[in-house]
């Protein structure tokens, strides 16, 4: 018997950590939605970063169906051709020589900081443990990850935390440099901070915390989990930044809405993960990385990036002349099309209120914090979507100044 499922439904049977929206969305094509009642949404959200080439490509979707008719799992104690192709292909196209599959974000974080830990200590002795990361992070949801993240209400009321975190103000050199010791094993950071409000690090700030951590012989590494995968215009935000990391994660964009996790490093660095000191048995699946290996084919190309600069510079130019009608905005900022507008003083805290008049008008966007509006569309948005995206924005920003 098929039953009919409703919104009110999640109350009754899922736990209530999240809040979605009042609508269910049934079925994607490119940068549009539909939902259950057939109404019609432009897609600014992506799935929070995720759905990078949008829904329902038919290169994704050819690569998931030939690789489900060969096989769907191994796990761990056997390999397999679409992980080491798609691990090649990584390194040919970044700095890294070795590479971890995870099933998310937080797991690509947490063999990050596991290997941090095991690096320092192998390398330099029991002391070198402390990890600084920064107000404001965000490094995912598992009890480490969380505790690294530099925002206390999300890893508050679970009780002991894991030790020796310090969190120091992002885009402020002096005070990482205040901080840092020769206990300092990793200083990890987002080259644009997302869930805190999408803040760009400030052009020359990563190269001085880059000669910080050489300085204190301290790993960096980046969380390019959602300013990678062609998100901020390069394939990762490093490169843009010139600045290189010794390790850096992936998720969100590398997987196109598949699940799927990397942490790409040195192979000085590898070896501290020695055989048995760290594992998932989904991570490297073939069904991941065959859809991995075809999100790479469409979006590691140089028109293809370019594009991204393109259509970031699109939607900054719209909501910059939008601004100047409304006056809600104190800054539009951002890097590619991972783009933030934060609301002037009058209007903090109201992300969430444009969110749901934009849900209204059919569009999809996200906030990043109380005070910041979030697009993060797909990289390869048609320009008539993104057109008919910002008249549904500005439709909704009219009702609000209302
Ligand atoms: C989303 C995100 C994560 C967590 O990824 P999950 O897949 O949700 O575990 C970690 N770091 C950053 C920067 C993110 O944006």
């Amino acid at each position: 018997m098929k039953q009919s499922i409703q919104r009110t439904d999640f109350d009754r049977v899922m736990v209530p950590n999240y809040s979605p929206a009042a609508y269910i969305p049934v079925k994607g094509s490119g940068s549009r939605v539909w939902d259950q009642s057939g109404k019609e949404y432009i897609d600014f959200a992506a799935g929070i970063a995720v759905s990078c080439v949008g829904h329902a490509h038919p290169h994704l979707i050819q690569a998931l169906n030939d690789q489900a008719q060969r096989i769907w799992h191994l796990s761990n104690t056997l390999t397999n051709e679409q992980a080491i192709r798609l691990a090649h292909r990584l390194i040919e196209s970044t700095f890294a020589e070795k590479v971890f599959f995870a099933n998310s974000g937080a797991e690509a974080n947490e063999a990050a900081f596991k290997l941090a830990r095991r690096y320092g200590i192998e390398k330099h002795g029991p002391e070198k443990t402390e990890i600084i990361a920064f107000n404001n992070a965000f490094h995912g949801r598992t009890f480490f990850t969380v505790c690294v993240g530099g925002q206390p209400k999300y890893s508050d009321g679970f009780g002991p935390r894991p030790g020796d975190i310090t969190h120091v103000p992002y885009n402020d050199i002096k005070a990482l440099e205040a901080k840092m010791s020769a206990r300092t094993c990793a200083v990890v950071i987002e080259p644009v901070q997302g869930e805190g409000g999408i803040t760009p690090a400030k052009a020359d700030y990563l190269k001085q915390v880059r000669e910080l951590c050489d300085k204190h012989k301290a790993l960096l590494v980046f969380d390019e989990i959602q300013t990678g995968m062609g998100r901020c215009g390069k394939l990762f935000a490093y490169q843009h930044y010139g600045v290189t990391p010794d390790i850096l994660t992936s998720a969100k964009g590398i997987g196109g809405g598949f699940p799927l996790g990397a942490m790409l490093t040195t192979a000085e660095v590898a070896a501290a993960l020695a055989f048995g000191t760290h594992g998932s048995t989904y991570g490297g699946n073939p069904l991941a990385c065959a859809v991995g290996n075809a999100v790479l084919d469409l979006v590691n190309k140089p028109e293809v990036l370019d594009g991204i600069v393109q259509r970031g510079e699109f939607i900054r130019k719209r909501i910059t002349a939008l601004n100047e009608k409304f006056q809600l905005f104190s800054e539009v900022r951002g890097l590619g099309l991972m783009l933030g507008s934060a609301l002037s003083d009058k209007y903090k805290g109201k992300a969430k209120d444009i969110m749901k008049l934009c849900e209204e008008e059919g569009l999809m966007v996200l906030q990043a914090g109380p005070d910041v509006v979030r697009m993060v569309p797909s990289l390869i948005i048609p320009q008539a979507d993104l057109e008919e995206g910002l008249k549904r924005f500005e439709r909704a920003l009219e009702r609000f100044t209302k």
